[in-house]
Formats: C-alpha cells, sequence, structure tokens
C-alpha cells in the first residue's frame, strides 16, 4: 500500500491519498457521455480523455482522501440536477474527483490529479472495468481496437454494480464517508 500525492497541475491545490493499493480502490474507464461534458466544460479533453473519449478512475472512499493545501479552490459541476458532483479546481481546471453526495463514502478520483508518474500500473494495478463503452468514440482506424481491459462492458456490468453496492455497505457501517474533504459536517459542499 501507499499514500500517492494528489496535485493540481498547476500545484496550488495539494493533498494526499492513503493506502492506495490494487485491492483498495478500484481502477475502472468510463466511456459516459457526461464525463465527456465535464472535460470538455473544464477545457481538459486533450489530457482528461484517452483516444476514445474514456476517463480514467480510481474508485476509494472520502476518508482516504486529504486535501493538505488549496482546499478553497475546489469547484464543482453537476451536469444534471440529479447528476454527481464533479469538482474540480478553480486555480487550472484540473479535475479532482466524482462523488454521488456527502453520505455515500465514495469518490472517484480522476487521474490528472494522482502524482503516480509512470507507476500507476503499478499502483492503481490494470484497468478493471471499462464501462459505458457505447459512449466511446470509435476508432476511426478500425484496425485498431478500443482499450482492453480485463472486463469490458456495454454498459454497467451488474457483477461490478454488486461489488460497488457490497463495499458502499460496508464502508458506510464503519463511516468511511468521513473525514470529507469536500462537504463539511453538515452535508453541505465546501464551495458553492
Ligand atoms: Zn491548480
Ligand atoms: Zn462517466
Amino acid at each position: 500500500m501507499a499514500d500517492i500525492a494528489l496535485e493540481c497541475s498547476c500545484g496550488k491545490v495539494k493533498g494526499v491519498a492513503r493506502n492506495i493499493s490494487p485491492t483498495t480502490g478500484r481502477r475502472v474507464i468510463c466511456y459516459c457521455g457526461d464525463c465527456q461534458n465535464f472535460a470538455k466544460k473544464i477545457g481538459r479533453t486533450d489530457d482528461v480523455l484517452n483516444a476514445h473519449g474514456g476517463t480514467d478512475i480510481f474508485q476509494i472512499t472520502p476518508s482516504q482522501v486529504e486535501i493538505t493545501q488549496g482546499q478553497d479552490q475546489l469547484r464543482y459541476l453537476k451536469l444534471s440536477e440529479k447528476g454527481i458532483y464533479r469538482w474540480y479546481t478553480n486555480c487550472c481546471q484540473t479535475p479532482a474527483g466524482n462523488m454521488v453526495g456527502p453520505k455515500l463514502p465514495f469518490i472517484g478520483i480522476v487521474h490528472n490529479f494522482m502524482a503516480c508518474g509512470d507507476d500507476s500500473e503499478k499502483v492503481l494495478g490494470p484497468v478493471r472495468y471499462s464501462v459505458m463503452e457505447q459512449g466511446a468514440i470509435k476508432p476511426q482506424d478500425t484496425t485498431k481496437s478500443m482499450p482492453s481491459a480485463e472486463k469490458s462492458a456495454g454498459k454497467f456490468p451488474i457483477g461490478l454494480m454488486i461489488k460497488i453496492f457490497a463495499r458502499l455497505f460496508i464502508d458506510k457501517i464503519q463511516g468511511k464517508n468521513r473525514p470529507n474533504a469536500f462537504f463539511k459536517s453538515d452535508g453541505t459542499p465546501v464551495s458553492e
């Protein structure tokens, strides 16, 4: 297990993700339209999305995340009223993490915010799932295939859903939505 530095592109926002290993989190590439829209809105499609429009995300609990500097730079976008909170930094528009809300012990850290360097494969493990592949941008050159993952699914695979919900249930009982760098203790976001 390792502690991974979190840092926005300009260095104003810094933090740490603790106890990171391929088994303490889940590496997923999401190809959904909302993830692509988010990257577009913050003007970071070039370095957030892979060649097929996928976003590399590492799913952990908020209790593993500490923001040590620049918390006041955190902002969020909701692409629809019931949409998830998509956190980014105001200073340099680096995507930070996706959260369902203050009560659920779940955060998907966007790869740009994690300073793993070339070690990401070793520290986070290989991509375990590709989800929402119907949203992927098909390769123009048909001889090139989609990025491979251990399990690839058109939508959200039921096995992954069960794993996420089982994990959420256990993490919720253990109170791993706290401490939470993105929501105050009354459940309101740290930024308007
Ligand atoms: Zn920044
Ligand atoms: Zn998505």
